[in-house]
């Protein structure tokens, strides 16, 4: 049963004008740590107009098989400001994620996960003065999802990075960085080995870093920014990254902090803002009064600042700092007698309006960038065709499949330069060790660009396709004069 409420139910009536938002309780302890929050943020005089609305497990049910319902969409699309506890995503029968369908239907193309070290939460790393924020890439890279099985045996993902999404990505670290009054952003990629898709990322982040002088901007290779993480955590401000970097890099951090219970996020997009804690919806503890709420009460701080509403967004954190630096904790905190969730909120209810000994940071609002795909699409001056990559599945051996292609080509203007398998030049001979898997990726360069035409790469894989089967082409161009393929390992 959809619980929408069409006319928006205001909270507090504060100097600031309401700020419209769709609250989405959520499935598992979303309910028990959404109705404190909510209080909390009145409390702190917050100024909301809230309509509720649902998503995931009871829609799942009612049959909406991507897990927010149609009212849902439409209340989302209108205040373009969501509060959202955890959605759970079915096991088995097929559903997707109701977490990313929100998350890629409304084009939030920025993660932001702040990771604050908290006084009162024991950890390894307590007293090293941890502050920093990961702003991840959040629709692109390896979780478009786009997979084949390219043969039986031979699966392949699909990593695709966009100028266009890295160059919002990388304009927002450095908004955000501004916004919080934090001075360096470093972005980690793996670059040196994907220098096409990686290097993207790290390419638009040094082009962007021109228009922010005040900012200190740096590269990481993403291996060494994970061991840096745990060494010396207190030496990075803001880290921006790709998305599957930063899935694994932001929970990392978050566990330097606390965990899951103090993790929370904001997924920022041009027309709509989700706001949400990092952790699911812990079905083993749901209904018992026991789960940590500060990272939800985190994430609605972050809506708050968000919004404008700076006073209730600092009297909130300053109450939630206070009750922890008072050793008020629920049971994931290590640490004696620890509270329910009720007793905790109420714990900062009764704190709000008092300061803590941590300080606040100070916030602007954020800027985000405005950039459509025709700022970010660059025309090519010259396109320069060399040939083309035939992806064969077979069991022959490497030197009979290169001797029967090299056959082949010779009814095509095609000549066959190479063969890798996994990356790795296998024909010509190199003497290298390589164990072949029955997927070949077959390269056939052209001496004369003008006979690389769609006809002769038809008759190319008429001829290949009689012989083998091959699932998958690709064009070889030199663009602006650099090479738009990647070279095999041993190629020469
Ligand atoms: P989902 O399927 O929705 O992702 P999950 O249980 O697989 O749920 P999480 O909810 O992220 O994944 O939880 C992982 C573990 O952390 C669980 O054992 C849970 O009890 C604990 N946990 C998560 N969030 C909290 C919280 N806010 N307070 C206390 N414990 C939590």
């Amino acid at each position: 049963m959809l619980m929408l409420m069409t006319s928006p139910h205001i909270l507090n009536d504060g100097n600031a004008s309401p700020a419209v938002l769709t609250v989405i309780a959520g499935d598992g302890i979303g309910p028990e740590i959404m109705k404190p929050t909510l209080e909390l943020m009145q409390a702190a005089g917050a100024s909301l107009a809230i309509e509720y609305a649902e998503a995931g497990t009871a829609s799942f049910e009612a049959g909406v098989t991507s897990g927010v319902p149609e009212e849902t969409i439409e209340s989302v699309a209108r205040t373009g400001l969501v509060l959202k506890g955890p959605l759970m995503t079915p096991i088995g029968s097929g559903g997707k994620s109701a977490n990313v369908t929100l998350r890629k239907l409304f084009e939030t193309f920025a993660n932001i996960r702040p990771v604050r070290e908290m006084p009162g939460v024991p950890t390894p790393f307590a007293g090293r003065g941890i502050d920093l924020v990961i702003v991840r890439e959040n629709v692109e890279d390896l979780y478009a999802g786009i997979e084949h099985m390219q043969t039986p045996d031979v699966a392949q993902c699909l990593k695709l990075i966009s100028r266009l999404g890295s160059q919002r990505v990388v304009r927002t670290a450095f908004e955000l960085a501004r916004a919080e009054g934090r001075k360096d952003v470093a972005v980690a990629t793996k670059a040196n080995i994907m220098k096409m898709t990686e290097g993207m990322l790290q390419r638009e982040f040094e082009a962007a870093a021109k228009d922010y002088p005040d900012i200190n901007a740096r590269h990481v290779l993403v291996d060494n920014c994970a061991h840096l993480l745990v060494r010396y955590p207190e030496s990075f401000d803001v880290i921006v990254t790709s998305n599957m970097n930063g899935d694994i890099l932001s929970d990392l951090t978050s566990g330097l902090v606390g965990g899951l219970g103090f993790a929370p996020s904001a997924n920022l997009g041009n027309r709509v803002a989700i706001f949400e804690a990092v952790h699911g919806s812990a079905p083993d503890i749901a209904g018992r009064d026991i789960a940590n709420p500060t990272a939800l009460m985190m994430s609605a701080i972050m809506l708050l600042r968000h919004v404008g509403q700076f006073g209730s967004a600092e009297t909130l954190e300053q109450a939630l700092l206070c009750t922890l630096s008072d050793g008020v904790h629920t049971g994931d905190v290590p640490g004696e007698s620890p509270v329910s969730t009720s007793a905790f909120a109420a714990a900062v209810g009764d704190r709000i309006g008092r300061r803590s000994a941590v300080a606040s940071r100070e916030h602007q609002p954020i800027v985000l960038p405005q950039i459509s795909r025709p700022d970010a699409r660059r025309e090519p001056g010259s396109r320069v065709k060399k040939g083309v990559d035939v992806f064969v599945e077979t069991t022959q051996e490497v030197d009979q499949l290169g001797a029967g292609l090299e056959q082949i080509a010779t009814v095509t203007p095609y000549r066959l330069s190479m063969i890798s398998n996994r990356g790795t030049v296998v024909w010509p001979n190199t003497g290298g060790m390589t164990e072949c898997v029955d997927h070949f990726r077959c390269r056939f360069v052209i001496d004369d660009a003008s006979t690389w035409t769609e006809e002769s790469i038809y008759g190319l894989l008429k001829a290949i396709g009689a012989q083998h089967r091959w699932m998958h082409v690709e064009k070889l161009e030199e663009v602006d004069g650099v090479a738009s393929y990647s070279r095999a390992q041993g190629e020469r």
